[in-house]
């Protein structure tokens, strides 16, 4: 079926059409669920129709889902590697459309979009070598002739929620190593973008199809709370691996502890930049205006808080109000474009909801403060001078709206930089070693993501990522995070 326009076509080279059903169910696509319109979030005009999958559906993937278990958790290792490494090659063929469809889907600039496959072509690269390393230890027994080791087996099967704002960034995070660990995949994306977890599945599955594997092995849905719940509730599904806000995610956690069940959580952040006396500040003002202004102020390690020495803070202010007034904002899938639309019309009435809520605590708007008029989800990029105490500074706002507080010494900064629930990533600007020991210390920075002179945006893969609080203390990705998708047993 032919899409609404033609800027749209190339999604056909990625397997989508202007319906798609929204359920791989060992090896077919179907779903019996309510229909939705995926929206472009620069005009909100309709991009295609996708079904749904309905409990129902639900129900029939994980049966398949956890029959394929027994069969992959069976292939060596290095093997898995080599699937995965199939996936990463399968990927790069369609980096191009791919990266394309999460900036039209999702409304990140298009090198943001990309940025995020590659992320995953990254995790694949990343796998194959976990898939020869997946190691146990031996251990000295304290008995006679006796022999005592570590061994790591596959959980069976892994579900994964995510979130809109990485549609498939942290499905790769998940997957690939769920993959080589010996684990079946269940996935469940964001409601708001179905047509990346469709061609994403897609994509998986046709090296499944090549290898004459399984199809179940990698189930997905496209859904809501309903299948999300499911998930959760599901005994079959040994690890849950959560990505949301924290509202949601502790309702998710309750419900997996009820049975006993794990759980990876990936939440809310609430992220903030220390500049210090000593600063490089045009490094630091370059930094922040990324960080805050980035992917809309839609990411989990988004600047949200910017604390300014006292004796720096009107220069590093003015340097940064300057940088904000050159924002371009506009179609996220223009070349020079830095600024795109929030995600959907509710995250824009969020923003407007957050502004009033700001200035009725004593928020003063320093720049922007305004939704744009416009068909698309358009709003100012803001700055906002606060006091660290307001009770709307402890919140997550998802939009591109900065608090600046000052500060006086650095003990006083890491106490502002902690104050908050949420303990995900964080980052100080200085030249000095012994504040920078400081800050990573035991008595400096509580998060899980702990940066000097770069901002609080960007992961690399290589690293565990994740925080601390009501950010749920999950770490995804690199160093040893692996061990999280399997379970280990002393003999
Ligand atoms: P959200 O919590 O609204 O939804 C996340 C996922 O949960 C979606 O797939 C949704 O359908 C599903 N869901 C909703 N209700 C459910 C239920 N009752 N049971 C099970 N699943 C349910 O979050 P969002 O608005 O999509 O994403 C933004 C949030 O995600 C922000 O708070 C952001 O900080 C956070 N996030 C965190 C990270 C991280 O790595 N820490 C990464 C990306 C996003």
């Amino acid at each position: 079926m032919g899409f609404a326009r033609k800027e749209y076509e190339f999604l056909s080279e990625i397997g989508l059409s202007s319906r798609n059903l929204g359920c791989y169910v060992d090896g077919t696509w179907k779903a019996n669920g309510p229909v939705v319109i995926s929206l472009n979030p620069a005009n909100n005009q309709a991009i295609a129709e996708v079904v749904e999958g309905s409990v129902e559906d639900y129900e029939e993937g994980m049966r398949a889902c956890s029959e394929a278990a027994k069969t992959w958790m069976q292939v060596p290792s290095p093997k898995r590697g080599d699937i995965v490494r199939q996936i990463g090659d399968a990927l790069r063929t369609k980096l191009q459309q791919l990266g394309r469809l999460v900036s039209l889907e999702m409304g990140k600039i298009l090198p943001e979009g990309i940025g995020e496959v590659q992320e995953i072509i990254d995790m694949c690269d990343f796998s194959v070598g976990l898939s020869r390393q997946l190691n146990g230890s031996v251990i000295p027994s304290e008995r006679p002739n006796h022999a005592m080791l570590e061994m790591w087996n596959p959980l069976g099967v892994v579900g994964v929620i995510t979130a809109f704002n990485f549609p498939c960034a942290v499905l790769g995070w998940n997957a690939c190593i769920a993959l080589v660990c010996g684990n079946c995949v269940v996935w469940k994306g964001a409601p708001t973008t179905p047509l990346i977890t469709i061609a994403m599945t897609r994509l998986v599955a046709g090296v499944l199809e090549k290898n004459n594997l399984p199809p179940a092995i990698f189930t997905s849905f496209c859904g809501g709370a309903d299948i999300g719940q499911a998930i959760a509730k599901d005994t079959r599904i040994s690890l849950v691996s959560f990505t949301g806000s924290s509202k949601v995610g502790q309702m998710v956690q309750q419900t997996v502890n009820q049975r006993f069940g794990k759980c990876l959580l990936e939440l809310s952040g609430n992220n903030a930049i220390i500049v210090m006396d000593d600063a490089d500040i045009q490094l630091a003002v370059r930094s922040v205006l990324f960080a805050a202004v980035g992917t809309a102020g839609q990411r989990c390690t988004t600047c949200r808080r910017l604390l300014l020495h006292e004796s720096i803070y009107q220069i590093a202010l003015d340097q940064l109000l300057d940088v904000y007034k050159q924002v371009k904002i506009g179609n996220p899938l223009e070349k020079g474009t830095l600024l795109g639309p929030l995600h959907t019309s509710e995250s824009r009435k969020s923003f407007e909801k957050g502004i009033e809520i700001i200035k009725s605590q004593g928020g003063k708007i320093l720049i922007g403060g305004s939704v744009i008029e416009s068909e698309g989800n358009f709003v100012q990029p803001t700055i906002v001078e606060i006091s660290p105490n307001a009770d709307v500074v402890k919140e997550e706002l998802f939009a591109p709206v900065l608090y600046v507080m000052k500060f006086q010494t650095l003990q006083e900064a890491v106490e502002i930089n902690n104050s908050v629930p949420q303990g995900l990533s964080s980052s100080i600007f200085t030249r000095k070693p012994e504040i920078i020991f400081k800050w990573i210390g035991p008595l400096g920075s509580d998060c899980g993501i702990v940066n000097v002179n770069i901002p609080t945006n960007g992961a690399e893969i290589g690293g565990a990522f994740g925080g601390e609080k009501a950010t749920g203390g999950g770490r995804e990705a690199g160093s040893d995070s692996w061990k999280q998708y399997m379970r280990r047993s002393t003999w």
